[in-house]
């Protein structure tokens, strides 16, 4: 199999589950019990977050373990901001876990304004920036696309809108960006959400960077666990594999070599008649193609049925109809369903990438064809 679907969810390293399992196994003491053995398990709580810390760039007092980016984005929606009344502003490329909830705070009222996107799938900055005002409370601008790998310049826009709005608090959705762009204290945000299902650790972990100027209300309230901002008992397995898929991830990248297989994809892609969407200035690791006269899902579950996984679109919206994000790049609808997402990892080799992209050329044919 040539898994191509990283964007989506990442293969578990070895690192990881050797960690989890340890911390199931024979460390599997609440991390809050106050004898010696649960002690111990929230030292290694406190030696993972600083080792993450460290990697994304930030201080361990400033993260904040979650279940997921999902719930790290529904907490700054629903206890980000410090002016209830304000507007809110956002892109139109944001992920559904940042859109919905600020579609939430629509339905109650909130003054909600969404900035338009390129062609290459980025935030129109004058737009963003027309957006915001004196009464503007919350900013959110995702930093690299799930749909299209497309870059936005978080820390310019950061500055943009606090030299703007100084009063307005700066989220950014950083789960497609940590560990494959800047560090999170280059950026100069109030928030940043990540998840570790796509650097190599298991699903249901994340972490919510607040930074440390700022205080956040909790949105889960009862044992207090997490410094009091983040009840319930810590994933502690979780915990211990995300620390070691960091590490692990680190030692692994090189963003050149992800960068030219991307590249070289554009290349096997573009000349075989296909767009490219989001072609300028985006990450190594998402590669948009719009396919010539096939539909995704066809092609995508001929592809399987030949080893080869890519994904189509965001996969957690994959039973939505049509793609929100994608449209309001101004793609038709008929493009958008010949929208298929390629995303790489550290493990990608060059080889497979353009075996995988013959095979995809192939279904693609076939179905234009008539064939399937
Ligand atoms: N934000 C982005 C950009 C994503 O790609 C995803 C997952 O696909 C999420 C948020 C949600 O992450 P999680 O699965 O941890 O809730």
């Amino acid at each position: 199999m040539i898994y191509l679907d990283n964007a989506a969810t990442t293969i578990v390293s070895d690192a990881a589950v050797s960690a989890a399992l340890e911390m199931m196994k024979e460390n599997f003491f609440n991390p809050n019990a106050t004898y010696k053995p649960g002690v111990n398990v929230k030292a290694y709580i406190e030696s993972c977050r600083k080792d993450i810390a460290k990697y994304i760039g930030a201080e361990d007092k400033e993260l904040f373990f979650t279940s997921c980016a999902t719930e790290s984005n529904n907490w700054v929606f629903s206890y980000g901001r410090k002016r209830p009344n304000g507007n809110v502003v956002i892109s139109a490329g944001e992920h559904s876990s940042v859109y919905e909830p600020a579609m939430r705070l629509k339905n109650h009222g909130t003054d909600i304004r969404v900035a338009k996107l390129d062609k290459d799938g980025r935030v129109d900055i004058d737009h963003l920036l027309s957006l915001v005002d004196d009464n503007t409370s919350l900013v959110s601008v995702i930093h690299v696309s799930n749909e299209t790998g497309a870059v936005n310049p978080i820390k310019d826009i950061c500055s943009a809108v606090k030299r703007k709005a100084k009063n307005a608090l700066f989220h950014s959705d950083g789960v497609q960006a940590a560990l494959k762009t800047e560090p999170i204290n280059a950026l100069g945000v109030d928030y940043y959400s990540l998840s570790a299902h796509k650097i190599g650790a298991p699903k249901g972990i994340g972490l919510l960077y607040v930074n440390k100027k700022l205080n956040i209300a909790p949105m889960l309230v009862g044992g207090g666990q997490e410094r009091g901002f983040r009840s319930g008992t810590q994933n502690t397995p979780y915990i211990a594999a995300f620390a070691a898929a960091v590490k692990d991830f680190v030692k692994t990248r090189d963003i050149e070599r992800t960068n030219a297989i991307r590249s070289k994809l554009i290349e096997v892609f573009s000349s075989a008649g296909c767009k490219i969407v989001g072609k300028n200035n985006n990450s190594g690791y998402i590669l948009c193609v719009c396919l010539d006269g096939a539909k995704a899902e066809i092609v995508q579950n001929a592809a399987c049925d030949k080893g080869v996984i890519i994904g189509k679109g965001a996969a957690c919206s994959g039973s939505k109809r049509g793609n929100r994000v994608l449209s309001a790049i101004g793609l038709s609808d008929t493009e958008v369903e010949r929208c298929i997402r390629i995303s790489f990892c550290n493990d990608t080799t060059m080889d497979d990438a353009v075996a995988a992209s013959k095979i995809i050329l192939e279904c693609a044919d076939s179905i234009r064809r008539g064939n399937v």
